[in-house]
């Protein structure tokens, strides 16, 4: 087996013409492996859900899941529009197994993410039960300035999770800043395209990303697009790309 080489990447000197003020950290993909392991069993409880309490076959389970997950950036708000299922249930019905086996051994975050200047955000699709039990693993209990979990992403009675640009305008609001001062790291391009239209910067962390993301770029391709800032293989990365390390 040959090894494959890593791709080259690219970034755009605008990115730092200015220090951001706030730094948004996606979880799932950008600051653990959770496509490793642990997405899949989210995914599997996923497929029960709509198997046992919606009476889909696996196949259409499987797809739906799938589908909705292109097509909206999330699947449950897939399902929540097409099919009226409560986020406040299925959220937490689907992130109900022992995360025990994956939070072993993993790396802490939280000297690397403390040498960003400025303040601090994580913002996952995950829901709240979901970050907690995360968070403490790669530790980071407690560290950011503000959480936002899917199980908060509501906007005038409708759930918003991201890809929303709404979300993300609200979100520079509330923290009081110019969306232009705020970065969105994550591994997601629907994301990253919903942050860049909200007018934040962009930056695509794509060292951890492996099929649940979908949207990956085929090998050899060239490392830039229309909604990234700046491309990284991880949060190291970036920070030795805005010279911190
Ligand atoms: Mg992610």
């Amino acid at each position: 087996m040959t090894a494959r080489t890593e791709p080259a990447l690219s970034g755009t000197v605008p990115f730092l013409h200015s220090q951001p003020r706030v730094w948004i950290f996606d979880m799932d993909d950008t600051l653990l492996a959770s496509s490793a392991g642990i997405l899949d069993e989210v995914h599997v409880l996923m497929n029960d859900f709509l198997i046992r309490r919606m009476g889909f076959s696996r196949e259409k389970a499987n797809f739906l899941r799938e589908y909705y997950w292109r097509t909206y950036g999330s699947t449950f708000i897939g399902l929540w529009r097409c099919h009226g299922v409560d986020p406040r249930v299925f959220l937490p019905a689907v992130h109900d197994f022992d995360y025990a086996p994956y939070l072993t051994g993993l790396k802490s975050m939280r000297a690397v993410l403390s040498k960003f200047p400025g303040r601090r955000v994580l913002m996952t699709n995950g829901p709240r039960n979901y970050a907690d039990a995360i968070l403490p693993a790669i530790g980071l209990k407690g560290f950011f300035d503000l959480e936002v979990t899917s199980s908060d992403m509501r906007l005038f009675g409708d759930w918003r999770p991201k890809p929303s640009v709404a979300m993300m305008k609200a979100l520079a609001a509330r923290l009081g800043v110019k969306s232009r001062d705020a970065v969105l790291v994550d591994d997601s391009l629907l994301n990253l395209r919903a942050a860049k239209l909200a007018g934040m910067r962009t930056v695509w962390c794509i060292g951890m990303r492996r099929r649940h993301a979908g949207l990956r770029m085929p090998w050899n391709a060239p490392m830039a697009h229309p909604a990234i800032d700046l491309v990284v293989c991880n949060v190291e990365e970036l920070l030795r790309r805005i010279g911190r390390i």
